[in-house]
């Protein structure tokens, strides 16, 4: 009888499930090993290690007083905050784009930030008016609450989306000036034949009233008004405006800024580029914006009275306020052009009606809180 030798199948069966078992462990280990791997690496590109260079284009003239002082201040806030990790290089208007370029340089990635005003960009997207100001419209805290609290800033991103660009409030001026005039303005007549640098819905309701609005970037405008091309121009307020030396060439300063009763600047970055950033320096990157927003309504809530006490105290300009009639035609006008815009652009019109919804909110409380307040203020102070 032949003796069966088991042992070589058996010691073949056991070191096969040996074989397997290990192997199984390697393969395990080794996806453990992937896992943590992954990680680590997501970590670091997280926690400091990927670094970004952008580029800022504005529509300022590079450290232009105020509206040129945000966009440094945005960028220097952003490398501090990211310890360098998003570095972010600024050029004045004309430095790598012109002024009117920026909206274009911007959405085709060509610069990922760019620093101007929305109204600029009324040509390719009319409803883009309502972010920077409407005449007669909130001021600058309302705007502040309708965008950060009120739906606005999800309107705002609606319509740059097509444009690969991410919209941000990045500046207030608060309540403009009417701006410098050559010609007195007396009546409704005087607005006839008027050449003027206005820019927005503002221009919209002058050449209605008769007289000419023309776009100008800041950088022309001295020269401008200077050689007669246009007869009067509306810029900032005070501190902006003292800075340009208006008071030099025109005679009569005249208020209020009723087209521009509380600008909005913007800051627009290119979603992409938005994109690629981990969510740290996406962080940053709003809260800096946010920062510029909130500082540049700060600077010019303080040096605005004490510029406009030097230009009359010291260069005896001549203050003067809008007549009322005047004031009231000019409403008037923007009433219909703001009716029949929407009429004609359902875009307009879905911003208009957010816009006027805040409004029908927002008006009758400050009626009661900060314009009382003003009037209380005001109560035997003369
Ligand atoms: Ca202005």
């Amino acid at each position: 009888m032949k003796k069966i030798n088991w042992y070589p199948p058996v010691i073949l069966g056991l070191l096969a499930l040996l074989v397997l078992t290990f192997g199984a462990l390697v393969v395990s280990r080794s996806d453990q090993v992937q896992t943590v791997t992954s990680i680590e690496n997501s970590h670091l590109k997280n926690s400091g290690q990927q670094t970004f260079e952008w580029k800022l284009v504005t529509t300022w003239p590079k450290n232009f007083p105020g509206l040129g002082s945000a966009p440094e201040r945005f960028a220097r806030n952003v490398a501090e905050m990211s310890n360098g990790r998003l570095k972010i290089k600024v050029f004045g208007a004309g430095e790598l784009v012109p002024a009117m370029g920026v909206f274009g340089a911007v959405s085709s990635g060509a610069a990922q930030v760019g620093h101007g005003a929305a109204y600029y960009w009324k040509g390719k997207v009319p409803a883009a008016q309502f972010f920077t100001a409407v005449p007669f419209g909130l001021n600058a805290q309302e705007m502040n609450g309708w965008l950060h609290y009120g739906g606005g800033l999800e309107l705002w991103e609606e319509l740059y989306a097509p444009f690969d660009l991410i919209p941000m409030a990045g500046g207030s001026t608060g309540v403009q000036m009417a701006g410098w005039f050559n010609k007195e303005i007396n009546s409704v007549e005087d607005l006839k034949g008027l050449k003027m640098r206005i820019p927005g819905l503002g221009g919209e309701v002058l050449n209605r009233a008769g007289g000419t609005a023309v776009t100008i970037p800041g950088g022309e405008l001295y020269t401008a008004l200077q050689t007669g091309v246009i007869d009067a121009t509306e810029w900032v307020g005070p501190y902006n405006d003292l800075a340009f030396g208006f008071h030099q060439i025109a005679k009569y300063y005249y208020y209020p800024g009723w087209h521009e009763p509380g600008s909005v600047l913007e800051i627009i970055i290119n979603k992409t580029a938005f994109e690629k950033l981990p969510q740290d320096l996406q962080a940053i990157v709003r809260t800096a914006a946010r920062d510029a927003n909130q500082d540049m309504l700060d600077e010019y809530t303080a040096r605005n009275n004490r510029a406009l006490k030097e230009l009359v105290e010291e260069h005896g300009v001549e203050l003067r306020k809008l007549p009322d009639e005047v004031i009231a035609h000019l409403k008037a006008i923007n009433t219909g052009i703001m009716e029949k815009t929407a009429a004609e652009d359902p875009q307009f019109s879905r911003v208009y009606n957010a816009f006027k919804e805040f409004e029908s909110q927002v008006i009758p409380y400050h009626r009661i809180s900060e314009e009382a307040y003003y009037q209380t203020r005001d109560l035997g102070a003369h």
